[in-house]
């Protein structure tokens, strides 16, 4: 593929800017800079830097965010910055956007894509792909209260989303006397907060630290985000 088309389809702006960017010498391949817009490079694997910083090629985007609280994930925030401001400007002009949401204040893993396949996929029950959530409790945790939590609870109607429904989640232990692990295969409307309600009791904090097979890195700071370099990688295969 040809230099300038590579910068286009990873969200360095319009061709005529990302033709200017490597005929003003700003991209290097393999270390060292190409200044003709029509040099040619196979994409598998290719790395290249733009202005000293070194970006993968991936046709489809897939980040792994530290989604620190504070923030919302929708494109159109009401009250917060949106998510994706966290991101480096190509990564927002390519489209990415969350797979699934995580509440202002709820803080974790949070994926973000390009592939609308994959948040599909990724959203959809039908694939069983687990959320693991860490819920800081109000009041102290009791064996009935799980023993509810996984065989189903009726969730009250919800701000904007009229009518009750049962849900049940497919595990659910006490870490300690407050704090409530639960794992989840659906992404209904602040889910875990409506559950641990329906069962009497209250969420204070609320932290995903795994979805799939991809746990959140110990050392990646709130804010900070990483690529996923494969979509296997949230599957498990
Ligand atoms: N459930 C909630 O209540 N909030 C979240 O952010 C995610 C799941």
């Amino acid at each position: 593929m040809r230099l300038d088309q590579i910068l286009f389809s990873q969200g360095f702006g319009t061709r005529r800017l990302c033709a200017g960017l490597i005929g003003h010498g700003e991209v290097k391949v393999a270390g060292e800079v190409v200044d003709e817009p029509w040099a040619e490079f196979d994409t598998a694997g290719l790395q290249f830097e733009v202005a000293g910083q070194t970006w993968p090629f991936f046709d489809k985007a897939l980040v792994l965010l530290n989604k620190p609280a504070g923030y919302e994930c929708s494109q159109k925030p009401k009250h917060h910055p949106s998510v994706l401001s966290l991101l480096p400007a190509p990564l927002r002009e390519r489209g990415v956007q969350p797979i699934g949401r995580l509440d202002e204040d709820t803080t974790g893993l949070l994926l973000l894509t390009d592939d609308g396949t994959l948040i599909h996929k990724l959203t959809s029950p039908k694939h069983h792909v687990p959320k693991v959530y860490e819920a800081r409790c109000k009041h102290p945790l009791t064996a009935e209260m799980v023993e509810r939590l996984k065989t189903g609870v009726e969730l009250r109607e919800a701000e904007g989303k009229p009518g009750s429904e049962i849900t049940h989640a497919e595990g659910a232990e006490i870490v300690d006397e407050t704090l409530l692990r639960l794992t989840l295969i659906e992404g209904k409307y602040h889910q875990v907060k409506r559950m641990v309600a329906a069962v009497g009791n209250r969420v204070e904090a609320l932290h995903r630290p795994q979805f799939g097979a991809l746990t959140l890195p110990a050392d990646l700071k709130p804010g900070e985000w990483r690529w996923v370099s494969s979509p296997a990688e949230v599957w498990g295969s």
